[in-house]
């Protein structure tokens, strides 16, 4: 089986072929570079995705956030929904942990911009 897949690291936006056996993947084409090839393994076995959005202040200011890591696929929506939920004190420094565990990955919201008081 064929997996035709758009390389999503860098704006490039390559076009790849995976071959799949097994539920594994045993060759890959189309790739400019060693990242495409891993970007569809991992797609095909494991899909990850960092996650951007904002968090609201307990005043009402969005601060803008990130993933500190790529989360399963599956875990994005729950993630997205406790980030909705929750409000966070001000301030807030770049690289602050704003959630830390979100939607039991293991993984934390962080900051990406300082937002003062
Ligand atoms: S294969 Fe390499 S060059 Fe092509 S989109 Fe992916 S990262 Fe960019």
């Amino acid at each position: 089986m064929i997996k035709e897949l758009t390389c999503i690291c860098c704006p490039m936006g390559c076009s790849l072929s995976a071959q799949i056996e097994n539920g594994e993947v045993v060759s890959v084409t189309g790739n400019t570079c060693i990242r495409g090839e891993n970007y569809a393994k991992s797609e095909v076995t494991a899909p990850v995705r960092t996650v951007t959005t904002t968090v609201i202040s307990e005043s009402g200011r969005p601060i803008p956030v990130k993933t500190k890591e790529p989360v399963a696929k599956e875990k994005i929506f729950e993630a997205v929904e406790q980030i909705k939920k929750t409000k966070v004190s001000l301030p807030v420094k770049m690289g602050d942990v704003v959630i830390s565990n979100v939607a039991d990955t293991g993984i934390d919201i962080v900051a990406t911009r300082s937002v003062e008081r």
